[in-house]
C-alpha cells in the first residue's frame, strides 16, 4: 500500500503502482472504517503480468520439483510466523471472527504442506514391454500460465486451494483477489516476495469484472480457477472454454442439513448453528436449510430458536464474539429483503435478525441469526442462496422425502445428516446428489489432501481445487511410446 492507501499490484517480481483510472474503497464491514483503495487494473496490467509469467515459465518448469518445493517450505514457515497478522487482516476486511479467520489461515497452510509432496504427487506411470522392446510412459508436465479469480468470503484460503499446487507443478501464476477483500493477498504477496522466487513466477493483479475478463481473454494464460457466485461461475467457465483454456469454476450453494429423530439433539443443534451462522452464513458450505424428519421437528426447532437468539454478534476482533457482519450494506439490505420475502411466502420468522445495531459498531453491516420456520420447499427463498445468517426450517415425515428434497435442488455443494443410525447415514451418503457430505458434521469442508468437491450448479468443470485434483488440473499428461530393441545394444 502506498502513502495514499492505494494497494499495489505485484508483477514480474516487483511491486507496481497501478495506472487504473478508478479505485474502490475497501471497508471494514464491522466498523465501516476505510482500509485502503483497490485499483481496478486495466487490461494492459493483466497483459504485463501474463507476459512476465510466460517469460518465467521455461526456467521455472526446468527447476526440479524438489527445488520448487523448497520455496513452499519457506512459505509455510513465513505463513506460520505471520499467522496472527494474516488472521487479523482477514477479520478486518471480511468481518468473520478471529477464530474463523485463524481456521482459514490454517487451511491455507495445509494446502502448502500438501503441495510440498509434489515430487511424489506428480509422478506419472509406465508399462514396460507393451510389445517386445517397446515401453510406454505417462509423464506430467505443467500446463503453463494459470490464474485464480477469487471470491470475497475467504480472502486467504481460496487462492491457496490452487496456487501452491500450480507452482509446485511448475506453472507460473496470477492471482486476482476479490476487489472487496484485497488486503490479505497484499500481505501474502509480501511473504511471497521474501521467498525470492524468480521474477514473474507469481503475480498479483487487483481489479473486478473487467480485470477478470482480461484474464479470461489473455492468450498467454492457459488455465483458470474461479470461485464465486453461480451466474458468474457459469459465465467464466464458458468464456474460458471458448478461449481454449481449461477451467474449474466453483459456484453458489444452498446447503441442507437433515435431522433424523434419532439424532443426538445437542450435537445436531450446536453444529447446525455453527454451520448456519458461522462466518455470518457467508460460507459456501453454510447450512441454509434444516429439514427435520418426524419427531425431530419440535425439539430441534425449540433448541435452534434458543441458540439463534443467544448467539453473540459483534466485531470479530473482540473476544467472545461468535458472529460478525455480512460483507456490505448492499448485502445486508439483500439479506433483510429475503427474510421479508420468506414471510410473504408463508414462513414464520421465528427469530428475526433484521435491524441489528451493535454497540460500538452502530454503522456496521450486521444481521443477527434468523430462523424462517415452515419455509415451503417450492418457495423462492427456499431455492435462493441468501449468503447471510438465515436458516430455513422445513419438516418432512420420512427420510425418502428428505433425500428427495436434497436432490431436487439446483445446487449440489453439500448436504449433511444427523442420525445415530449407520444404515440411514450410509443411505444418505450413497444417494445424496452433492459433492460434499457431512455425517453428524455440519461443515463438511474437505481437508487439503481431498478435493473441494461440489456438483450441479455449485461447480462447473471436472477437476476441483486441493489435493490430487489440483495436481491433475495443473499438469498435462504426455504419453511416450519408446522402441529400444534389445539387438540394437549388441554393438557394445
Ligand atoms: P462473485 O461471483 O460476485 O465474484 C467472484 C469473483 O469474480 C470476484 O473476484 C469478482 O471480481 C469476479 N467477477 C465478478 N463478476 C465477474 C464477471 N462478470 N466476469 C468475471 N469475473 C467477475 O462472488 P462473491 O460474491 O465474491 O462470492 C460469494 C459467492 O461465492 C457465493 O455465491 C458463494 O457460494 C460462492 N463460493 C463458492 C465456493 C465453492 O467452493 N463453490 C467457495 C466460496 C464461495
Amino acid at each position: 500500500m502506498d502513502a495514499n492507501g492505494r494497494l499495489l499490484n505485484y508483477i514480474d517480481g516487483a511491486w507496481r503502482q497501478s495506472g487504473a483510472a478508478e479505485y474502490l474503497t475497501v471497508v471494514n464491514p464491522a466498523t465501516v472504517e476505510p482500509l485502503g483503495r483497490v485499483p481496478l487494473s486495466p487490461p494492459t496490467e493483466v497483459d504485463q503480468a501474463a507476459q512476465a509469467a510466460a517469460a518465467a515459465l521455461p526456467g521455472w518448469r526446468r527447476t526440479p520439483p524438489t527445488e520448487r518445493i523448497q520455496y513452499l517450505f519457506k512459505l509455510k514457515v513465513l505463513l506460520e510466523e505471520h499467522f496472527e497478522d494474516l488472521s487479523r487482516t482477514i477479520t478486518q476486511e471480511s468481518g468473520k471472527t478471529l477464530d474463523e479467520a485463524r481456521g482459514e489461515v490454517r487451511r491455507s497452510i495445509e494446502n502448502v504442506e500438501v503441495a510440498c509432496g509434489i515430487p511424489t504427487l506428480m509422478q506419472g506411470y509406465n508399462s514396460e514391454d507393451i510389445a517386445a522392446g517397446i515401453d510406454e510412459f505417462m509423464i506430467r508436465q505443467p500446463v503453463g500460465v494459470a490464474a485464480v479469480i477469487a471470491p470475497f468470503n475467504f480472502p486467504g484460503m481460496i487462492p491457496f486451494w490452487f496456487m501452491p499446487y500450480a507452482l509446485a507443478c511448475g506453472n507460473t501464476y496470477i492471482v486476482k483477489p476479490s476487489e472487496r477483500v484485497p488486503l490479505t493477498m497484499q500481505k501474502v504477496f509480501r511473504l511471497l516476495d521474501e521467498l525470492k522466487l524468480p521474477p514473474g513466477v507469481v503475480n498479483l493483479v487487483n481489479g473486478a469484472k473487467d480485470t477478470a475478463e482480461a484474464i479470461l481473454d489473455h492468450p498467454a494464460i492457459q488455465a483458470i480457477s474461479f470461485v464465486g457466485s453461480t451466474a458468474v461461475a457459469k459465465y467464466v467457465y464458458a468464456r474460458a472454454a471458448g478461449n481454449g483454456k481449461r477451467a474449474q469454476c466453483g459456484g453458489g450453494a444452498k446447503n441442507p442439513i437433515i435431522v433424523l429423530p434419532d439424532a443426538d439433539l445437542e450435537t445436531a443443534t450446536r453444529i447446525s448453528a455453527d454451520s448456519a451462522f458461522g462466518c455470518a452464513g457467508q460460507r459456501c458450505l453454510a447450512a441454509s436449510l434444516a429439514v427435520t424428519v418426524g419427531g425431530a421437528k419440535k425439539p430441534f426447532t425449540e433448541a435452534m430458536a434458543e441458540v439463534a437468539a443467544t448467539r453473540v454478534v459483534g466485531y470479530g476482533l473482540e473476544p467472545g464474539v461468535q458472529m460478525g457482519p455480512v460483507i456490505s450494506a448492499e448485502s445486508k439490505g439483500r439479506v433483510e429483503r429475503l427474510i421479508a420475502q420468506g414471510a410473504r411466502e408463508g414462513a414464520e420468522i421465528l427469530v428475526d435478525g433484521r435491524g441489528a445495531r451493535i454497540k460500538g459498531c452502530e454503522q456496521g453491516y450486521f444481521v443477527r441469526p434468523t430462523l424462517l420456520h415452515g419455509l415451503a420447499p417450492d418457495s423462492e427463498v427456499a431455492r435462493t442462496e441468501i449468503f447471510g445468517p438465515v436458516l430455513g426450517l422445513m419438516h418432512v415425515d420420512t427420510i425418502d422425502q428428505a433425500i428427495e428434497l436434497v436432490n431436487s435442488a439446483r445446487y449440489g455443494n453439500m448436504a449433511c445428516v444427523f442420525t445415530s443410525s449407520g444404515a440411514a447415514a450410509r443411505r444418505f451418503r450413497y444417494e445424496a446428489e452433492v459433492g460434499n457430505v457431512g455425517i453428524n458434521v455440519g461443515i463438511a469442508a474437505p481437508m487439503a489432501f481431498f478435493p473441494f468437491s461440489g456438483w450441479k450448479e455449485s461447480f462447473f468443470g471436472d477437476l476441483h481445487g486441493q489435493g490430487l485434483d489440483a495436481v491433475e488440473f495443473f499438469t498435462q499428461k504426455k504419453v511416450v511410446v519408446e522402441r529400444w530393441p534389445r539387438e540394437w545394444s549388441r554393438k557394445f
